[in-house]
Order: structure tokens, then sequence, then C-alpha cells
């Protein structure tokens, strides 16, 4: 059964710098597990309230998948999104429409994680 985790984004309001906090569910409750704070500064991170889910995958790269993650797949950029439980990846570039399809699995070694929807809103915009 996949690891159920959880992550949140924290922010330092001195210097606008992104970081995470973790949380595992160890079959209870959710406990805290780490924190990667993003700089030295000495007031504590802020969180802005964006959780997102831990996909139970791998990028090629060991990194692990979350939803809001942006994702390098056949030189296309993809955002990744849960579904009832399923995973699903939409392609950045797309245009108007919505071009999603199911996170291939077996493919994810040529999947790479190159940031998220909320720290890095600039890969959206292209
Ligand atoms: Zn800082």
């Amino acid at each position: 059964m996949r690891e159920i985790r959880f992550r949140a984004l924290i922010y330092c309001a001195t210097c606008g710098e992104h970081g995470f906090q973790h949380w595992v569910w160890n079959g209870q409750q959710f406990i805290e597990d780490g924190i990667s704070r993003p700089c030295q500064c000495p007031l504590k991170c802020e969180m802005d309230g964006k959780i997102q889910q831990y996909t139970g995958l791998e990028d090629k790269n060991g990194k692990s998948i979350y939803e809001g993650d942006i994702v390098d797949y056949q030189e296309k950029k993809w955002v990744v999104e849960f579904d009832d439980g399923e995973v699903l990846v939409w392609w950045l570039d797309c245009g108007e429409h919505k071009c999603g399809s199911e996170l291939n699995r077996c493919d994810t070694d040529y999947y790479q994680v190159i940031g998220s929807i909320h720290e890095n809103p600039e890969l959206l915009g292209e």
C-alpha cells in the first residue's frame, strides 16, 4: 500500500524563499516528519495552507512526486494532480484545452520533478 504522506508549503516572510513541512501517517495519526527550511533567516517560516499529497511514485532521480508538482516528461511540462485515487498529469502547453492522462507508472524513470505550481509559478506562465 502506498505510504500516506503530505507536505505543506512554507515560506519565509523575511526573504520570500519556499520550503516544505512534511507529515506521515503512522496508521493512527499524522506525525511530523521533518521540515526543509529554505534559508537561515532567524524568523520561523510561515505556512500558507497549501497541502499536497504524496503520489507514492518517485521520479528518475528518486525524488518523491507530490500533487502540485511540475514534471518534465517527453520534453514537455506536466502538472501532477490527484483524481479519485488516480494520479493524473496535465500538459501545461496544451492551450485552451486541458490535455491530461493518467501518469504512466511504468514510465516514472522518464519523469523528472522540476518544481511545483506553488514554488515555481513562472513555469506555468510560458
Ligand atoms: Zn529567509
